[in-house]
């Protein structure tokens, strides 16, 4: 028995047989042609280009009935790397030239444009690297006529196990015989983690090398709630896991029937309790979980994937229809958040030294006044047909917040000059997630309607452990003292400018630190769906009284794991069942 740690992106715990998916690398034959085989090696090549665009779009339109068009929009960029004019010219004229087989030109190109894309140092490129290494990989199994192994025609149910998944991977799944799966790269925030979530079932990621150690149909647990892949369990584990997955079945069911109850402590205390999400399509889940609104709607993710820009109109659309299906509850739109581990192909952004401290969020924004501007339009359009709030992120001084309002007056104005409706009362928010923020809340909290504390980045930066790194991942603790008294100097704040205050990192999603939280004052959690109804259970079985306790206490703390033992051992009293059955 071996148990690997990596990072849970989607909860759950499935016990089953490994498949280890190589994603098959295919050798190109290299062979030399005659001036008199170019055209007919053109023509195959061109046919494997038809073949795989077929393919493709089979796929996509097989991901956009399963769980919706934002994701199968993935999509889009294969088939432009497909529909590339530079590529397809580059290996017909090494036919032509070099007389070769179109096999070894095409895999020739694809290593240049592989070999191109590895040099720049930014996770979301390297995850574009998948897409190329994908897109390579199914058009020479059609040149050379072999079927493209998939995860379709699964025989069993069966955990995936795999260096990386891309997309297409993820997307062709036999969705009712995969249980599970677990790969040796990625975060939270890959394409893999995403659709996992929505998918609903158990992941793990980044687990550096679970695909050299599991072999092929060997028995394994994931544990998507710990992060752990257990390799080759004894018999007392399964056990105890089979237990665990059934009570948690079990669980997750009963945690359903407080779906419409309030998220309020004993003694009456309302918390607001919200989803983060990233695409329209969430929105039947996030209902399903009992959310009152959407605390964050990361509107980046609007901009990935493609090759332009969303036009106003486009953004209008999809703002409009998030902000129509959660009413009456409100969305907070969050302006885009650029940067860092999040790139926009369509743009030129140069690059960094250090991304995440670098040019991007609302820094970006306030030097590309165009994109923010179309975007503020088409938030402000859809305001007057729902609960929408607006929120900045990245901010770190008053002159940005000062330059965001002149901004909005003027769109504002515009709009008005157009005749075009729009809530002119909309609320509008700075997410605190720099340490500069929160030390200055108290002259910030003066210029918005409301806070909402981004614990990813404030961790991230006040700790300096850079949030996408697992090598360091030991040192990123939202319990860090450092982290408790920054939120309660920000709540504090707010409170006294009258303003409300929230959070919406992952922090919130553990429903100890989700008592920690309330106890030290917030008005909103906003979280991963999936984690809602947990965090809803924690609040009722608490008081207010208990949790400011809690919270007082563990400020007394001198570590973050003293802190942190501290919670889940006042969440046991508190709440002893869901201590049990996560
Ligand atoms: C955060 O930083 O806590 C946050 C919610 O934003 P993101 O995870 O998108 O950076
Ligand atoms: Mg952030």
């Amino acid at each position: 028995m071996e148990t690997l740690k990596g990072i849970p992106v989607s909860p759950g715990v499935a016990i089953g047989k490994a498949l280890v998916f190589h994603g098959e690398d295919i050798v190109a034959p290299h062979e030399e042609i005659t001036e008199t085989d170019i055209p007919k090696e053109i023509a195959r090549f061109e046919d494997a280009l038809t073949k795989t665009r077929a393919e493709l779009l089979k796929i996509r339109k097989q991901l956009s009935e399963d769980i919706g068009r934002d994701h199968s929009d993935i999509f889009n960029a294969h088939l432009l790397i497909l529909e590339d004019r530079a590529l397809i010219e580059d290996v017909i004229s090494r036919i032509k030239e070099d007389h070769i087989n179109s096999e070894y030109a095409f895999s020739v190109v694809i290593q240049k444009y592989l070999y191109a894309f590895s040099q720049i140092d930014d996770e979301y490129l390297r995850e574009r690297i998948s897409d190329i290494k994908d897109i390579g990989r199914r058009l020479l199994k059609n040149l050379m006529g072999r079927d493209t192994e998939t995860l379709t025609d699964l025989k069993e149910k069966v955990i995936i196990i795999a260096h990386d998944l891309s997309p297409s991977d993820t997307a062709s799944m036999d969705k009712a015989r995969v249980i599970a799966f677990a790969t040796d790269i990625g975060g939270p925030t890959s394409h893999t983690a995403i659709m996992a979530r929505s998918l609903e079932i158990p992941a793990v990621v980044g687990l550096e090398r679970v695909s050299e150690v599991v072999a092929n149909g060997i028995h394994i647990i994931i544990d998507g709630n710990r992060g752990l892949v257990i390799i080759e369990p004894d018999e007392e584990t399964i056990d105890r896991y089979e237990a665990k997955e059934k009570r948690f079945a079990g669980y997750i069911h009963e945690l359903e029937k407080l779906r419409d109850l309030e998220a309020e402590t004993q003694d009456h205390h309302k918390v607001e309790l919200a989803a983060n999400i990233e695409f329209p399509d969430e929105i039947p889940s996030v209902i399903a979980h009992g959310a009152k609104g959407i605390g964050l709607y990361r509107s980046e993710y609007f901009y990935l994937n493609r090759d332009d820009l969303p036009t106003e109109e486009e953004q209008f659309t999809a703002y409009k229809r998030v902000a129509e299906e959660i009413a009456p509850h409100h969305v907070i739109v969050r302006t885009l958040d650029l940067g860092g581990d999040k790139f926009l192909s369509s743009l030129d952004v140069p690059y960094e030294m250090n991304p995440f401290l670098g040019w991007r969020a609302i820094r970006f924004c306030l030097a590309r006044t165009d994109i923010f501007k179309t975007q503020l339009r088409a938030i402000l359009r859809a305001s007057h047909y729902g609960n929408i709030k607006i929120m900045y992120p990245m901010i770190s001084t008053l002159g940005e917040l000062e330059e965001t309002e002149r901004i909005l007056n003027s769109v504002m104005k515009d709009l008005k000059k157009d005749g075009i409706p729009f809530n002119e009362e909309l609320e509008v928010g700075a997410m605190i997630e720099i340490p500069s923020a929160a030390i200055i809340s108290d002259i910030l909290a003066e210029k918005v309607d409301f806070f909402s504390i981004g614990t990813n980045d404030l961790i991230q930066y006040t700790l300096a452990v850079d949030r996408v790194n697992e090598k360091i991942a030991y040192l990123y603790e939202p319990t860090h003292p450092a982290i408790l008294k920054l939120i309660k100097l920000v709540i504090e704040n707010a409170h006294a400018a009258g303003i409300w205050a929230g959070t919406c990192g992952e922090m919130g999603s553990d429903p100890a630190l989700a008592v920690l939280l309330i106890g030290l004052g917030v008005d909103e959690i906003s979280t991963s769906p999936l984690a809602l109804p947990q965090v809803k259970k924690a609040i009722r079985s608490v008081s207010i009284t208990q949790a400011r306790e809690i919270a007082a206490r563990a400020l007394k703390f001198k570590t973050g794991k003293e802190i942190k033992e501290y919670a889940d051992n006042c969440l046991g009293e508190i709440a002893p069942d869901l201590v049990e059955e996560l």
